[in-house]
């Protein structure tokens, strides 16, 4: 009897279907494994700052990004035991640091050290940079900081003059105007971070760290803002690193000195609502994870006549 294979177009359609169903799960299993692996770590601040703010809205902006996977740690409260404190760096890309307090145990500073070291990310925002003043490795990593012991004898400071950045060796340590809307200017147009962002964009009330201190060793100055001396009548004269490209062994360091919020803050402060902090954190985040940014700009990106924030 000849066989027939009245099914074969069934059979077919369940192969096809069978192939589709493995390709698709296969992609969608691609694109979260491809997923920028976030370690937002916080937990301590001085008085001067409130971490729970802070970090709280960082870990939104960060995870409006759909391509990123935000894992949040939290250290020990200040005075603390720290001893036991050793997060786990293993299949995390980049580590956005949000913390100003105790110091860490031997063992986590040096597996810290070999993550970034190794060519993980990290991205450190405002008074992280105060943080950390006896730690060789974490002040190259952060390039300049300021406040914690960084006196006029802690390396030269960045400043940035028609034509480019120069070190300064005056004395004069950290300080910073009080809050204020000022302007911000990118200095690195063709930067991932930088691309495509307007020239000038003014950021509301916040604190412009000015005399930052350290290394300032492989430091790409990325955009500089001056103290508004018709606003505030203490500031620098010059133009001070705001968001610096910093290199450490292989890994990419996005210093953002942006953020200032403290307790009498609630989540609508606008240092850290406004578009330009979102974007260049989200942006800066990427960029120090994998190298490049494939995030569009959004349309409500401040320019220099007026602050945007959400
Ligand atoms: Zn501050």
């Amino acid at each position: 009897m000849k066989r027939s294979f009245p099914n074969s177009n069934l059979l077919t359609r369940i192969a096809v279907a069978f192939l589709v169903g493995l390709t698709l799960c296969s992609c969608s299993m691609k694109t979260s494994e491809s997923n920028v692996k976030v370690m937002l770590l916080t937990g301590q601040s001085s008085k001067y700052h409130d971490w729970e703010l802070s970090s709280a809205l960082m870990e939104k902006h960060l995870n409006a990004v759909e391509s990123f996977d935000v894992v949040k740690v939290v250290s020990p409260a200040q005075g603390e035991d720290m001893s036991d404190f050793a997060p786990s760096f293993d299949g995390i890309d980049v580590v956005v640091l949000d913390y100003e307090g105790d110091g860490w145990a031997e063992a986590t500073k040096a597996a810290f050290k070999r993550f970034v070291n190794d060519g993980g990310g990290l991205v450190v925002v405002h008074a992280t940079d105060n943080s950390f003043a006896d730690w060789e490795a974490f002040n190259l990593m952060i390039g300049v900081g300021g406040w914690g012991g960084r006196g006029n004898d802690f390396g030269p400071k960045i400043h940035w003059f028609e034509g480019g950045a120069k070190l300064l060796n005056t004395p004069g340590s950290a300080m910073h105007p009080p809050k204020h809307d000022f302007e911000i200017v990118s200095r690195a147009p063709e930067h991932p971070i930088m691309k495509g962002l307007p020239e000038k964009w003014l950021h509301p009330n916040d604190e412009i760290y000015s005399r930052l201190r350290g290394p300032a060793q492989n430091v790409t100055v990325l955009a500089t803002a001056k103290a508004d001396l018709t606003k505030v009548s203490k500031g620098t004269e010059n133009h001070e690193p705001m968001l610096m490209d910093i290199r450490y062994g292989k890994g990419r360091v996005f210093h953002n000195t942006l953020g200032h919020c403290n307790k009498n803050d609630d989540e609508s402060v606008s240092s850290l609502n406004c578009v330009g902090f979102i974007v260049t954190l989200q942006r800066g985040t990427e960029w120090a994870a994998t190298g490049q940014v494939t995030q569009p700009i959004p349309t409500d990106f401040p320019g220099a006549d007026a602050v945007s924030v959400r």
